[in-house]
């Protein structure tokens, strides 16, 4: 029987689970799972704080000597609060993230038991690598692949169940040097940025001697009731729902957007929230999203490669915690097709260790001309390599929402706001050689004044750009819901890092000819905005004017994964990546390898549940409900009834089987597709064959299947229904 009826009832009767704060403080919970600085005085020798803290400061490599006073800290601090086990966690380039578990538990060679964990434990393991995507690499060269730590995240405690774990952040790379994971190439951009930017900070304050990115998140989720998601094969197996009638009500009415939370919703996010505190997550805000069952949380910003590693443990925290609720997080960028989908927004700037955001509009006209340096800087970045962000943004997932008319679109551009556009303008259209009153009178306006008073006024603010200004950072809108910031972030750095380095260089080269300082960085960012100018837009990023204008300014539009991630292996971004030292060529053709990869087996997966559903599903159920009719069509004439007293159910028997037949030809196509794809050995050709072939049939399968929804009898549909899963809780 289908599991649609029970589930509903235990959603009207069941217990549902109560969890709040019970009047303890955030902050008496705040990061008491994590072996942060505070930690580390109590539990480290002065000698192993010093030396760590110091490898953290300047990314430098920890004398060995010391990680076995390091380790035998963090286990006596873990231990205290129960903990058992260690392990190496690490986020591979699939799924969210990885651990393997190893006890501090062994048996000495005299037979005692004892707990150890040592300095080797703690620098570098061997998880069983084989499993993980490798786009090749490990198949060529060498079959290992290890973990080392990353001493610049903090190690912390994950409790699943009554279970404590300690995990120790760290990078995945395979033994001939190649990285395998999101959190290497993240980590070199920092470093790469890092030095870009400090030296360009060096024209306005020599005090600066380190630059990090932060990030804040913030992270779009669909909860649904748990029973209602196991009664669909496609939630289960795809995270999103691949047919079912959209409700008759959905998001018309706007009336969820910042309405109260749901009870049981509520609950939840207290429960989530409180374990992520523990972790030192450091969330600030929750909120109903635009549609239906749609939420939100967003934490203070972190230097970026903090808030990339919280925000993929956020992931599997509430994952893990809406279980205890009988609920069911989606992450996915498209889970119902009809209601708006999840983004995750990336907010984005540069700090200085002199505590300067970079791109917050400075109070003097030295500051202001830094701001200006890494704001135009910034845009020359998207504008030179707006193909490699479109890139970084692309699954299989986010192409349903890029270009939807509700995330923002495919194309990228720069969203300023009136007041910097018109300020750009103004330096852009002074060209002549000397330094005068009037580039004096640009320096002195009042531009940090200025910007916070047009961003209280909702005007100046564009909700439809992929990457606005928004008055100290910038937002990047396209990232999708359940992305690995990393990707995005690695490229942004990098392209950030790549255009400060040539600023710098046509800087020097004035300054050498004799220019002043401040007359040369201004006649560069000059030229800097006069070649961006076609990446900036302000008007409406859903509108296909917008389209047809881009397309004219020749602006690119990908609108499916298999093209955009093609940037990936491009000359240009080979070059700029092997300039920064971020990837190889290797690394990147096995990168773009797996994304494909990726890709194939999401598109397979999904084809394979389609097929499934509508043929166990869909169309048992319509060929009962067509017995139904068909058996009282036969009554009402046993009974003597004339013809006509049948004409709605014949009728509808005629309907169904006309879907019948569609569904049943268009499946079998489909599988047909699949198979012509499948033997396509060239992965590029194969994630084109997926997107364009098989792909094709989904929209006219779930149309014929929907249309079947509305006809047949309630009692006889398997699936749960649209408005049970997004209003029912
Ligand atoms: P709004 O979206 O209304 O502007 P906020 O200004 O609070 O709201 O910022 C939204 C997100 O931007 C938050 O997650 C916040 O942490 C992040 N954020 C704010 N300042 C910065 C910054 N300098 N760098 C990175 N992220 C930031
Ligand atoms: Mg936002």
């Amino acid at each position: 029987m289908s599991v649609r009826f029970p589930a509903l009832q235990e959603l009207q009767n069941g217990d549902k689970k109560i969890a709040h704060y019970n009047g303890k403080k955030v902050s008496s919970l705040f990061a008491s799972h994590v072996f942060n600085t505070r930690a580390m005085r109590e539990w480290l020798s002065d000698e192993a704080y010093k030396s760590l803290m110091a490898s953290i400061k300047n990314a430098q490599k920890l004398d060995r000597r010391m990680a076995d006073q390091i380790a035998s800290g963090m286990k006596a601090w873990a231990e205290e609060k129960g903990v058992t086990h260690f392990s190496h966690w690490f986020q591979p380039l699939t799924g969210t993230t990885a651990e393997k578990h190893d006890s501090f538990f062994t048996i000495k060679s005299d037979g005692t038991a004892i707990e150890i964990f040592d300095g080797d434990a703690l620098i570098q393991q061997e998880p069983d690598a084989s499993s993980f995507p490798n786009g090749g690499i490990r198949a060529t060269f060498e079959a290992r692949g290890y973990t080392a730590w990353d001493p610049s995240s903090p190690a912390f405690i994950m409790e699943t169940g009554f279970g404590k774990t300690l995990c120790i952040p760290t990078i995945f790379i395979a033994y001939s040097g190649e990285s395998l994971d999101h959190k290497a190439p993240l980590l070199k951009s920092i470093a790469a940025l890092n030095k870009a930017a400090v030296e360009v900070c060096q024209y306005f304050d020599k005090n600066v001697s380190k630059v990090t990115a932060t990030l804040g998140w913030e992270q779009e989720y669909f909860v649904i009731d748990e029973a209602l998601a196991n009664g669909r094969a496609d939630l289960v197996m795809c995270g999103r729902t691949l047919i079912g009638h959209s409700p008759a009500k959905g998001q018309q009415l706007e009336d969820h957007y910042f309405g109260s939370i749901p009870e049981r919703v509520f609950s939840f996010m207290q429960d989530f929230e409180q374990e992520s505190y523990k972790l030192g997550i450091p969330l600030r805000t929750r909120h109903n999203e635009v549609a239906p069952g749609q939420f939100e949380c967003a934490p203070i910003f972190e230097e970026i490669n903090i808030a990339v590693d919280h925000n993929s443990l956020l992931m599997d925290v509430m994952t893990k915690v809406a279980k205890r609720h009988k609920l069911r997080v989606l992450l996915h960028e498209k889970p119902f097709a009809g209601v708006n989908g999840s983004g995750k927004h990336n907010n984005w700037s540069m700090a200085t260790d002199t505590g300067v955001n970079l791109l917050a509009p400075g109070k003097t006209p030295r500051t202001n001309l830094m701001f200006l340096t890494f704001f135009v800087n910034t845009i020359k970045a998207v504008h030179d390599h707006a193909d490699l962000l479109r890139a970084s943004i692309a699954s299989a997932g986010n192409d349903h929402r890029l270009g939807a008319n509700e995330a923002p679109p495919a194309i990228i551009s720069a969203y300023l706001g009136s007041y910097l556009s018109n300020v750009l303008d103004e330096v852009e259209s002074r060209v002549k050689e000397k330094f005068d009153e009037q580039d004096e009178a640009i320096l002195k306006l009042d531009i940090h004044k200025q910007i916070p008073e047009l961003l209280m006024d909702n005007t100046d603010r564009n909700r439809t750009s992929p990457f606005a200004f928004t008055g100290n950072k910038f937002e990047f809108r396209a990232v999708g819901s359940s992305a690995n910031c990393a990707g995005p972030m690695t490229v942004l750095n990098t392209i950030v890092a790549q255009a400060l380095k040539d600023f710098k260089k046509e800087v020097d080269a004035l300054v050498e000819k004799g220019e002043k300082k401040e007359i040369a960085i201004l006649h560069t960012l000059r030229a800097f905005i006069a070649a961006s100018k076609k990446i900036r837009f302000e008007g409406d990023n859903y509108s296909d004017d917008w389209a047809n204008e881009a397309a004219h300014r020749g602006l690119s539009n990908f609108k499916t994964t298999p093209e955009a991630l093609k940037a990936y292996v491009a000359d240009e971004a080979k070059e700029l990546f092997f300039s920064n030292n971020i990837y190889s060529e290797r690394e990147l053709e096995a990168r773009h390898e797996i994304m494909l990869e990726e890709y194939v087996k999401k598109v397979q997966i999904e084809a394979r549940i389609l097929g499934y559903l509508a043929t166990n599903h869909v169309l048992p159920a319509a060929i009962e409900y067509q017995n139904k009719l068909i058996s009282n069509i036969a009554g009402l004439k046993s009974i003597g009834l004339p013809e006509e007293s049948s004409r709605a159910q014949k009728n509808l028997v005629g309907v169904i089987s006309g879907h019948i037949q569609q569904i049943n030809d268009k499946v079998e196509a489909m599988i047909e597709a699949r198979k012509q794809a499948n033997v396509l050995d060239d992965m590029q050709t194969r994630a084109e064959a997926y997107c364009n072939d098989v792909r094709s049939y989904f929209d006219d399968i779930r149309y014929h299947s929907d249309k079947l929804e509305l006809i047949v009898e309630d009692k006889l549909w398997p699936l749960p229904k649209y408005r049970e899963m997004l209003f029912l809780r």
